[in-house]
């Protein structure tokens, strides 16, 4: 199965998708590919693979990407190899991808692909999320906010809402859907 958390920048689902891998030791992370500068505490191969856009054009060009999406004036894309590799072996993935990428990886893979949308309590929550990380400029703040707007729109699409105002709430519920899904 590919479990993929998506939800508004800020929203929480990194911290989600990291109590997850931690919760369920059987489940893999799906490294994407993105032409974004690498953040303070990430790491090439296992946050992202970083590439210049030059070699993302490339993997395009190749077919070695399951979904692409320009964010913010980056790239960002899921691997054909991580993906395919993992169903291959029988593994299950946690994707943390946008909106749009989620939606194209249902459509490709249809009920393999369990679509987990993670909703904050609100635009201002958000906001101070996002301030509160502290790693984005305001600039992009406002960007990723605007975004958000449409992004919430999406939710009906999802398989499952899950409301971000108690982080602890909010990981047992994932790990509940997760946990379901694997053991049928
Ligand atoms: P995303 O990956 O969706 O962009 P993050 O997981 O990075 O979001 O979360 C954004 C910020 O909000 C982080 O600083 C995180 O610690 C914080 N956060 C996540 N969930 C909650 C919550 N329920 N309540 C308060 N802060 C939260
Ligand atoms: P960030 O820059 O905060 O790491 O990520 C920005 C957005 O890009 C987030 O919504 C994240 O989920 C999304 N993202 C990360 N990897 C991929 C991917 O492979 N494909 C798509 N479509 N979105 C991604």
């Amino acid at each position: 199965m590919l479990f993929v958390l998506s939800a508004p920048s800020g929203a929480g689902k990194t911290t989600i998708a990291r109590n997850m891998l931690r919760q369920f030791p059987s489940l893999r992370f799906s490294v994407s590919a993105t032409t974004r500068e690498k953040r303070p505490g990430e790491e090439e191969h296992k946050d992202y693979y970083f590439l210049s856009r030059e070699e993302f054009d490339r993997r395009i060009a190749q077919d070695g990407l399951v979904e692409w999406e320009e964010i913010y004036g980056n790239l960002y894309g899921t691997l054909r190899a991580e993906v395919e590799h993992a169903l291959s072996a029988g593994s299950h993935m946690l994707l943390d991808i946008d909106v749009k990428g989620a939606l194209s990886v249902k459509k490709r893979y249809g009920d393999a692909a369990v679509l987990i949308f993670i909703r904050p309590p609100g635009l201002d929550v958000l906001r101070g999320r996002l301030e509160a990380r502290g790693t984005d400029s305001g600039d992009v703040i406002d960007r990723r906010i605007e975004r958000a707007a449409w992004e919430l729109d999406q939710a009906p699409s999802f398989d499952h809402v899950v409301l971000n105002d108690d982080l602890y709430r909010a990981v047992q519920e994932v790990a509940d859907i997760i946990e379901t899904r694997i053991r049928k």
